[in-house]
């Protein structure tokens, strides 16, 4: 690879330098190398990064395929630069057993990108009994969550939390007072009130999300908060971080981006949970974004078909997919000057992986070779025909954002390029 900016966090190399690739793996990173590739690859004007890490995608297999199945996630999810994905586990029959741990992983052989498998928290996410967490993780599973559902007992998530933290595995929770909540669909305020929709206050976010911090803190284990909403949240996770409690959080694009005030063309591609919030809500995830509050950006991939989200609005699922745009969006915070570039790709890489221990993120020498090369300036409209996602369920339907992934590679194999047909095939 030749002529790119390379960004690489892990190593803090930002640098027109050259990358060579041998059995999979980085095999030398620095000027004028000597390697006799078989292959160059010219790439003035673009960037090279290590491939995209997302802790939080709903790839919907099994059970609900007409929505999304592990190939055609894998492959949106290579169009969007990422290489490893996490998959939660409420699919039909939920993955609270190994035989379904090992489905998946099965079937992650045939996709484009790496995936990890987060098993249920509880049997059939119904946050009363805890599962089989150590059969799970002899099945492959690398850490828990409910998400997709609320562990409401503060009881159970303790157990959680402790026989979690017993054999060394993190806790994703998805933060939500479902009794505050109600009927909620939308965050509670001005916007709310104008379209007569149901709101959801930002505590039901809060409350939980102290209540998590507190049994992480009681328990000493390893807490992950998944989407966070709210700017009172970030002030939470703040304080508890100074205080020496292990829990990071992750932000989505959408969240980032977006504020409450979308709602008001009632259109279903912004109802998600939690819900988009207030603009100053937003201010404050960009903030701990930026100083360290929150770790990552996370997708919450969330795919429906037509059928379901082109309903009344207060009928519609929660969720939106996520995985082609997460790029443009995080990018939009290096132009507002909120971080550099290698800050920027390193919520996408590196500080993911850290947060689940995972072996990616990086273009080290010896590391695998997983990456993607984009285009930072391309400005593209987002349009349904683009989206490789089985289900076209975007915020950003529309849309014209600002930078792609043109090219993605995944041990070392190109498993994705910008203009090809659509394919599936065997990661190597
Ligand atoms: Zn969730
Ligand atoms: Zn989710």
């Amino acid at each position: 690879m030749r002529g790119a900016r390379l960004l690489d966090p892990a190593t803090g190399l930002d640098d027109l330098l050259e990358l060579d690739v041998v059995d999979g793996r980085v095999a030398a990173v620095g000027r004028e190398l000597s390697g006799s590739a078989d292959e160059v690859i010219e790439a003035p004007g673009l960037w090279l990064a290590p491939g995209f890490v997302d802790l939080h995608a709903h790839l919907r297999e099994p059970g609900q395929e007409y929505k999304e199945d592990i190939a055609s996630g894998s492959l949106a999810a290579a169009a969007g630069g990422f290489t490893t994905l996490c998959c939660m586990a409420n699919t039909d029959p939920v993955n609270d057993s190994p035989s379904v741990t090992e489905f998946i992983r099965r079937r992650a052989q045939l996709a484009k990108v790496r995936i990890e498998v987060i098993a249920a928290a509880t049997r059939g996410l119904k946050g009363e009994i805890m599962s089989e967490m150590a059969s799970l993780v002899s099945a492959g599973a690398i850490a828990f969550s409910d998400d997709g559902a609320v562990i409401s007992s503060a009881a159970v998530m303790r157990r959680v939390l402790e026989y979690a933290s017993g054999i060394g595995r993190t806790v994703i929770a998805h933060c939500e007072d479902l009794q505050l909540r109600g009927d909620g669909v939308v965050h509670e305020g001005c916007h709310a009130t104008v379209c007569g929709l149901p709101g959801s206050p930002a505590e039901c976010e809060t409350i939980m999300v102290a209540r998590d911090l507190e049994l992480a803190r009681l328990t000493g284990a390893r807490l992950h908060i998944a989407h966070v909403s709210a700017a009172r949240s970030v002030e939470l996770i703040r304080d508890a971080k100074k205080a020496g409690v292990r829990v990071t959080a992750e932000v989505t694009p959408h969240h980032l981006s977006l504020s409450d005030e979308q709602i008001r063309g009632y259109d279903t591609n912004y109802k998600m949970a939690p819900p988009l919030r207030a603009g100053r809500d937003r201010e404050a995830l960009r903030e701990g974004l930026a100083d360290g509050t929150l770790d990552c950006v996370a997708t919450d991939h969330a795919p429906h078909a037509a059928h379901e989200k082109d309903v009344e609005f207060e009928a519609a699922p929660f969720g939106v997919v996520g995985l082609e745009t997460a790029l443009p969006v995080v990018l939009e915070l290096v132009r507002e000057q909120r971080m550099s570039a290698l800050a920027a790709i390193d919520c996408l890489t590196r500080r993911p992986a850290r947060v689940l221990g995972l072996r990616a993120g990086t273009l080290e020498v010896g590391a695998l070779a997983d990456f993607v090369l984009i285009d930072p300036e391309q400005l593209w409209k987002v349009e349904r025909a683009h989206l490789h996602s089985k289900s076209k369920n975007s915020a950003f339907l529309g849309r014209e954002v600002r930078g792609r992934a043109v090219r993605t590679w995944v041990g070392g194999r190109n498993v994705y390029t910008l203009g090809e047909a659509k394919s599936c095939s065997r990661v190597t």
